[in-house]
């Protein structure tokens, strides 16, 4: 044979160590492995370019630089036994036979594992077992494995092979749908419990088996077999990963599969739900404490949450005029829930250099609450009528409002048209007075040339948010999404975000009735369409319980009964699963995110729940995994709790953003 050992030098120059594998025993074992003796006859001076070369059966031996990383990150280690799924050449097998103390490898076409065979003989490999056989249900008389390599994509985690992993062992797989799959790491911390780490985007041909996909022509197993199909909430349930309670490490950890992304966006299905609050505020505890986010930007105007930004941040008090968050709807952000956040920030960020702050952040259009009360406040002096329509208007600043009676009252009228010059004119100079205000607050991050683009465009939006119209809409979550840049950017190459928004501004608009019938997007959808799958869309839902919510904007808060979810619709179905909380993450769980693609009626509920007129103000249609890439879900759920004068506390410096 000829001596390519030259090329396989290049190859672990180039396609290795340039590539990041530091390993050293996967280096050495990687150099004495000869590549070209696991290629097809006359396909030997291919063996050392980095790419997956066909090995018969329509199957590829992998490319060099993915069997060194698979076997890196499994932390293979002498002395170790390690199972691999997917013989097929015998490559990746061969070079684990030269780390480990023994190799099981099973391959479920017969031809293929007899030549692999053949090749340990004669290379004298004699460490290695083949077995013919489908990989998915592990090898389980060989166990426990210190790692576990699966070499073909899975629909999801083969639950036979986390139970054949010794504890604090490694399980690499790639997850995910046929065209392209997330390589994870599964590490086995305990009996029943094990951490995940998303590894990035790979893809490889599909995992054939009992817990893999059908055939090749990767069918979910569901719909070809024989048994009766599962119902779609009984897919959900086997899915479903349980949360634990908010306080439990073990629930930010779950999360960490996404803390590689750039941006991460939580939504919520109401704006007045404890659960998803708390939920958010686990997860985030995580990212910021764990994994290097360091911006919180909220659904929220920006001089309020610069006022808890500078709290949390330790920095000089800028005095607003007004104390924060005391305009409709009040309970939003002044509540329990978000005060425990603000206080843990402060106090993390307390023993952390300023540079490395996590900062919190409002994305709304500058001051878009204050506007509209200032609006209000106007109209119900000059023209109560147009304050009326006015009040309707802004009731339907949500994109499912879709009862035809709002229309008919939010109707035009002519004292709402006169007043717009007066109103724009208002909301102008509250604007001035607000940004001399922050002035000399040291925070850079709203910088000159934001405030000038503020001001520049301030005549536009307040005319535009006047009319709550569509237009509206789209400018909202443009300027939402212009401004979390304006963040990224701020904080430099690294910085990482989590966003807090409702779900109909997080989950991509394109698959709602917002985008299809309304063309109306939202930042969710231009967060996709810029950071690709840097950015992961996560949604949350209930089925029923209580929620603090008004009748009509401007109104008192009240703690209203949520309706059980209507047949029907999402939430029925995730709630016919019978698990109380749970997450669903739609990348490892193909065959459920297929099954559940063709669009069902979808619940929303904003700062205003209407229970008698629920299916027309709040229900409407949209594919859910299209929307999103994972959904949180809590069965019942509860109202938040609202911050009243009892939690004015002497002696609190007023830099204390609740301090009324
Ligand atoms: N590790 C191999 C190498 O170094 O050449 C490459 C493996 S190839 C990308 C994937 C292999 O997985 C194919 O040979 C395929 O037949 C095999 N495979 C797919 N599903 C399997 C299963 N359930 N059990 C065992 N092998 C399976």
């Amino acid at each position: 044979m000829i001596d390519l050992s030259r090329a396989r030098e290049r190859m672990i120059a180039s396609h290795l160590s340039r590539r990041g594998i530091r390993n050293d025993h996967v280096v050495k074992a990687m150099r004495v492995v000869p590549r070209e003796a696991f290629v097809e006859p006359g396909f030997e001076e291919f063996a050392y370019e980095d790419s997956a070369l066909s090995i018969g059966h329509g199957q590829t031996i992998s490319q060099p630089y993915i069997v060194a990383l698979m076997i890196e990150r499994a932390e293979v280690q002498p002395g170790d036994t390690v199972l691999e799924i997917g013989t097929g050449s015998g490559y990746a097998a061969a070079v684990l036979s030269r780390i480990a103390a023994h190799v099981y490898t099973i391959e479920r076409h017969a031809g293929l594992a007899k030549i692999a065979g053949q090749r340990f003989a004669d290379l004298r490999y004699k460490n290695i077992d083949v077995r013919v056989g489908d990989g998915t249900t592990g090898w389980p008389e060989a166990g426990p494995f210190d790692a576990i390599l699966v070499a073909a994509g899975s629909p999801e985690i083969p639950y036979a092979l986390k139970q054949q992993l010794d504890l604090g062992g490694h399980l690499v797989i790639p997850v995910g749908p046929p065209d392209e799959q997330r390589l994870l790491k599964v590490t086995r911390v305990s009996a029943t419990t094990f951490k995940e780490q998303d590894l990035g985007g790979v893809r490889f041909v599909p995992l054939i088996g009992e817990y893999g996909w059908h055939d090749e022509r990767a069918e979910p197993r569901a719909k070809q077999s024989l048994r009766p199909a599962p119902t779609l909430s009984e897919m959900v349930t086997s899915a479903a990963e349980p949360l634990p309670a908010f306080d439990d490490p073990a629930f930010g950890r779950l999360f960490d599969r996404f803390a590689g992304r750039r941006v991460v966006l939580l939504g919520e299905a109401s704006h007045g739900t404890s659960e998803f609050y708390r939920a958010r505020a686990a997860i985030t505890r995580r990212l910021i404490e764990e994994h290097g986010f360091t911006i919180v930007a909220v659904e929220a105007d920006w001089p309020d949450a610069a006022a808890i930004d500078r709290y949390v941040r330790h920095r000089a008090s800028g005095m607003l005029q007004d104390a924060t968050f005391q305009r409709f709807p009040v309970w939003m952000w002044r509540n329990r829930e978000v005060m425990e956040f603000v206080e843990w920030m402060r106090e993390l960020n307390g023993s952390r250099e300023a540079s490395d702050r996590a900062g919190f952040h409002g994305l709304d259009i500058y001051n878009m609450r204050g506007s509209i009360a200032a609006v209000l406040r106007y109209l119900d002096q000059t023209d109560p009528q147009a304050a009326a329509v006015a009040r309707e208007r802004y009731g339907c600043l949500t994109p499912w409002q879709n009862e035809p009676s709002t229309y008919g009252r939010a109707a035009m009228t002519a004292g709402f048209r006169k007043c717009e010059k007066a109103v724009v004119e208002q909301c102008r100079e509250l604007l001035e007075k607000q940004l001399e205000a922050g002035r000399g607050s040291g925070d850079e991050l709203l910088d000159a040339v934001q405030n000038a683009r503020l001001v520049a465009s301030a005549e536009r939006y307040y005319r535009i948010m006047y009319y709550a119209g569509p237009d509206s809409w789209n400018m909202r979550d443009s300027h939402m999404f212009e401004t979390l840049e304006h963040l990224l950017n701020a904080r430099g190459d690294q910085s990482k975000a989590v966003v807090w928004a409702h779900n109909s501004h997080i989950g991509d608009a394109r698959h709602t009735e917002m985008g299809t019938a309304r063309e109306e997007l939202n930042i969710g959808q231009l967060c996709r369409e810029r950071y690709g799958d840097q950015a992961v869309l996560i949604g949350f839902g209930t089925h029923s319980g209580r929620v603090a919510a008004a009748s009509d904007w401007d109104g008192d808060m009240e703690v209203k009964t949520i309706r059980a979810s209507l047949e029907g619709s999402y939430e029925r179905v995730l709630h016919d699963s019978g698990v109380a909380r749970f997450l669903i993450d739609f990348a490892r769980h193909a065959p459920l995110r297929e099954c559940l693609l063709k669009p069902m009626l979808e619940r929303f509920i904003g700062v205003i729940y209407r229970p008698e007129t629920e299916r027309l103000s709040h229900y409407a249609h949209a594919s859910l995994p299209r929307q999103f890439d994972a959904f949180v879900w809590f069965d019942e759920t509860n109202p938040v709790e609202p911050l009243g004068p009892e939690h004015t506390r002497a002696g609190v410096p007023d830099t204390f953003p609740f301090g009324l």
